[in-house]
C-alpha cells in the first residue's frame, strides 16, 4: 500500500501548481523578426494570452476569428487559431492592436444580438 506523507503530498501541490501557471512561449523563437499582422499589416507585440473555452459553440466565431482578427490578446478559445492550447492555460504570443480592436467589437455586437 502507498504511504502519503506531507511531503508527497506538497510534492504533488507544487507540481499542480507549477502546471497551472505555465505559459506556452510563441512569440520568444521570433522575438527579432517584428511580425506583422498579416490582416492589417501591422507590427505586433508580444502579450500574454489566456486560453479559455471552445469556439466551436460560438457561431460563426472560429472563421470569423480567423479572418478578420486573428491575432488578438486578452482571452482566446481553442478552436480559432491554428494550434489548440491547453484549457485554462495561457500563451505568450504577438498580438495586434488591430485585431484586438476588431475582437472586442465583434463580442460588443455579440453579446448586444443576445439580449
Ligand atoms: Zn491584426
Amino acid at each position: 500500500m502507498m504511504k502519503v506523507t506531507l511531503q508527497s503530498l506538497l510534492t504533488g501541490a507544487l507540481v499542480l501548481l507549477a502546471s497551472c501557471s505555465q505559459v506556452t512561449d510563441l512569440a520568444t523563437p521570433h522575438k527579432d523578426q517584428s511580425p506583422k499582422c498579416e490582416v492589417h499589416g501591422r507590427v505586433m507585440a508580444p502579450e500574454i494570452i489566456r486560453v479559455e473555452g471552445e469556439s466551436v459553440y460560438i457561431n460563426g466565431y472560429p472563421a470569423t476569428a480567423k479572418k478578420s482578427f486573428p491575432h488578438h490578446g486578452g482571452v482566446v478559445l481553442n478552436g480559432e487559431r491554428y494550434r489548440r492550447f491547453e484549457f485554462g492555460g495561457r500563451v505568450r504570443d504577438f498580438v495586434c492592436a488591430d485585431c484586438d480592436q476588431a475582437h472586442d467589437a465583434w463580442w460588443k455586437e455579440w453579446k448586444a444580438r443576445r439580449q
